[in-house]
């Protein structure tokens, strides 16, 4: 093992050298960014650090996204600058990350994610630990060219700077962008290895994007998915997020069908055929659509909606199951939540704020068939109604027989005021610390 992976590294290099001769410089003319038009705080960052003698640009996804006239969501600037550095330009910058050391600038508001360049990987060293292939840490400094052919695709490899306005390129990054190609830099094989989750990365670029993977990129994606078994599931949940919950769910999931990734990240799902395909169908797509739409229209989206959508098929066959031994639908769900969300968690972790949630949206499902009294207004009035409305009316997109029952609750909300809970208003996986209450209403609460 030790042997093969020496080899591949060995040529990687030579595949470095290569392609770092193959330096181009696009001037603005060419790729046409305005420069006026981008972020004043990343720029600025930019500007102060080549003012002190440090050479730094706009990197990654932003560079990316700006050529292909998208909004980017968020700026990195890549320096020769070491963290140390960094901090004399920006004395009140906050260092963040152990795999990788990373400065976060804050001007005007704004975040800006402020790297050195990396280099190439050197066996031994302390900063670059390796377990058979796999890059633990990464903080070994290096140039320009280095940090280039350390990035993951070609296409996240251009370097732009906004004083000049050139983009530098070493990897071939900005044709593959124009020819909407998905190119991985390096051998594929290794580059997966080093970093499983490049694989998932590959998904969300074709989804995202509307980039194709050449040849060398795709082939090997289905066949090493195993790999992603050993990403920490903190990593794995946050990638998740990333791939569904950022307007292009659907896509998301036909291309990690595609790829074959699907099961290694849900194997909770039932397999389809021997290739890492899930079986899934109406309910979950129209969930995936749906987010899309909602994210769209600026509504907001939680992960423990979707989470029921994806996982709803395993708990209801394990829910029959209990069921069939006798055991209530209520309690027989409720079991069969907490079995098929510990055994997911194994894989992805999943926040305790967003399981209990999905629990609960799984849960109040058999309550709906009360239809009438005081047990259908207290469902009503419970917090997680209205997810739970969506989710029996998304599953009726599979069981023909409930479109009656959700015509029935759809007439019952009207003209009553809803109990919304707090999932409905986050869009995002970060935590709310939940509101202290005041002096003045603890107080009132007390009377
Ligand atoms: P988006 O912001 O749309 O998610 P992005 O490409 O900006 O896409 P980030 O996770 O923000 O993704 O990473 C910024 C840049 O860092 C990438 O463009 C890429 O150059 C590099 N990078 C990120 N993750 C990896 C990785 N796993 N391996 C190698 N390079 C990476
Ligand atoms: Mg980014």
């Amino acid at each position: 093992m030790r042997d093969r992976i020496e080899k591949s590294l060995a040529a990687e290099r030579i595949d470095i050298i290569k392609m770092a001769s193959n330096h181009t410089v696009i001037p603005l003319k060419e790729h046409g960014i305005a420069v006026q038009q981008l972020c004043p705080h990343a720029t600025e960052v930019v500007r102060r650090l080549q003012e002190e003698g440090y050479e730094a640009y706009i990197v990654g996804g932003s560079v990316r996204d700006l050529l292909l006239g998208k909004v980017p969501k968020d700026y990195d600037v890549a320096t020769d600058a070491i963290p140390e550095e960094v901090k004399t330009v920006f004395p009140r910058y906050r260092l963040i990350g152990r795999r990788f050391r990373l400065a976060h600038v804050r001007l005007g508001g704004t975040l800006i994610e402020v790297a050195t360049f990396r280099g190439p990987q050197v066996d031994d060293e302390d900063d670059h630990v390796h377990d058979n292939g796999r890059i633990l840490r990464d903080n070994v400094w290096g140039s320009l060219e280095e940090d280039a052919v350390r990035r993951d695709f070609t296409i996240n490899a251009l370097f732009l700077d906004p004083v000049s306005g050139d983009i530098q390129d070493f990897v071939g990054g900005f044709k593959d962008l124009s020819e909407r190609k998905l190119r991985l830099i390096g051998d594929a094989e290794t580059r997966y290895r080093e970093d499983p989750v490049r694989l998932l990365r590959a998904a969300r670029f074709v989804a995202k994007l509307g980039v194709e993977p050449d040849e060398k990129t795709i082939a090997p994606i289905t066949q090493m998915a195993p790999l992603l078994g050993d990403i920490p599931p903190a990593r794995l949940f946050e990638e998740v997020c990333k791939l569904f919950m950022t307007g292009h769910a659907a896509r998301t999931l036909e291309a990690l069908q595609r790829f074959g990734l699907t099961r290694a990240l849900f194997p909770v799902l039932e397999r389809k055929g021997n290739t890492g395909k899930a079986k899934t169908g109406p309910l979950m797509d129209t969930a995936m659509r749906n987010t899309d739409q909602r994210i769209a229209e600026e509504k907001p989206v939680t992960p423990a909606f979707l989470l029921a959508a994806i996982l709803w098929h395993p708990v209801r066959k394990r829910a029959d199951e209990l069921q069939k031994e006798g055991m209530r639908e209520f309690l027989a769900l409720a079991q069969a939540s907490d079995e098929v969300l510990s055994a997911q968690a194994q894989q992805t972790a999943v926040p305790r704020r967003f399981s209990a949630v999905t629990h609960q949206i799984w849960t109040m499902q058999p309550r709906f068939n009360n239809t009438h009294g005081r047990r259908a207004k207290s469902l009503m009035r419970e917090r997680r109604f209205r997810a739970a409305y969506d989710f029996l009316l998304l599953r009726a997109e599979e069981d023909e027989s409930l479109k009656a029952l959700c015509d029935h609750w759809t007439e019952a909300q009207k003209g009553v005021q809803l109990n919304t809970g707090p999932e409905k208003r986050h869009n995002d996986n970060t935590r709310r610390r939940p509101r202290r209450r005041g002096r003045r209403s603890a107080a009132a609460s007390k009377n």
